[in-house]
Formats: C-alpha cells, structure tokens, sequence
C-alpha cells in the first residue's frame, strides 16, 4: 500500500477523535483530577519544569507551594492521592478492611544511585517520608498517649495496658470507657498494619 495515497490518509486520521484531543489540551496534573489543566506551577526554586493544572488546583498548589518543593514529581502525586482520603488510615470497625499505608515507594530509593548527595539527600527523603505519614502515625500514637519515636515493644505494652484499664469489665461494666477502648484498639491496629505494634 502507497503511504501517500488517499485512501490511507482517510483510513488514518480519524477526524472525530483527533480533534477532540487537540481541542481539550493538556489535562491538569494533580493527582485524580480530569479537569482541563489552564495554568502552570513551577516545580521549584532548584527544579526543572513546570505542572500542568487546573483553576482549582494550581490555587491548592500555590498555598502549599514551600510544601511541594523540591519534592520528587512521585513523591507530590502520592502526597496529593493521599490528601484524596486526608492522609489518615479509613478505620473501620468490624469490617476487617483498612486503608493501607501511604505508598511511600515513589519518595526514594534510586533517586540517587551514585550516592552524589550522600547524607543530605538521605535526609530530605527523609525528612519528606515523615511528612507524608505522620499525621496517620501521629493520630494512632497519640491515641496510646505515646511519643512517635516509641518502639513496637512500647506500642504493644501499651496497649495491653490501656485495653485493661478501659475495658468495660475493669470499670464494672461501665460502656461509657467504650469508645475510649474502640480508638485505643483501632489506633494499636494501624501501628500493627505498618508494622509499628
Ligand atoms: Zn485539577
């Protein structure tokens, strides 16, 4: 077949969806949107590039624009899918079903495979990882009225200690420490899924 015949161009283009796509132009970049993508963000002050988003997101994305930067493009995207559930474990009661753990594979790991930034680059992944999970972390570790730097030994000691005292059973079958005990255990299950209790 002739690659300039007209028979071919027909079969080729397709007019309908083509132009479609060119028409709607880039779509915006935060993670989950489909909106049309109007404006851009810079990446930051030390980084390449620009994002692509819409009205609503590139507002969301100026406010927290020191936050952003000089994070890894992965590492904004699983920051943002996250923000999607508000950074903090969908607990359930009795459904068995959690929210797994943010996916922190995009923060790190071969970004610097020559170790070039040795030290320093350790700390900004970081530095970066903790933000991302501490506000689940920090809710389930306050709930065991622990410091976040505690060991799963602790965790586990102390949970033992708090289901004792806020058992109904050890308060003569007083419910209202109930939902005292139902953070309690929901916050020692979280620390256990990440591996934490
Ligand atoms: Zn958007």
């Amino acid at each position: 077949m002739k690659i300039d015949s007209p028979l071919f161009d027909s079969i080729r283009v397709k007019p309908g969806k083509d132009r479609r796509v060119k028409n709607d132009g880039p779509v915006c970049q935060w993670a989950g949107c489909k909106e049309k993508a109007t404006n851009f963000a810079p990446k930051g002050p030390n980084t390449e590039g620009r994002w692509h988003y819409c009205v609503k997101h590139v507002r969301e994305y100026n406010q927290s624009y020191n936050f952003f930067a000089g994070m890894k493009d992965d590492a904004v995207l699983a920051y943002q899918k996250d923000a999607l559930t508000g950074h903090r474990p969908t607990w359930k009661m009795g459904t068995g079903k959690r929210k797994a753990k943010p996916d922190l594979s995009a923060l790190g790991g071969s970004a610097d495979p020559f170790g070039l930034f040795d030290g320093t680059g350790k700390e900004q992944k970081t530095r970066v990882e903790t933000r991302v999970i501490r506000n689940a972390e920090r809710k389930a570790f306050e709930a065991l009225s622990l410091e976040v730097s505690a060991t799963a030994a602790q965790v586990k000691t102390r949970y033992k200690d708090l289901v004792k005292r806020h058992h109904p059973d050890a308060n003569g079958g007083d419910r209202s420490t109930e939902d005292r005990l139902i953070e309690i255990i929901q916050a020692y299950n979280y620390l256990k899924s990440v591996g934490m209790g």
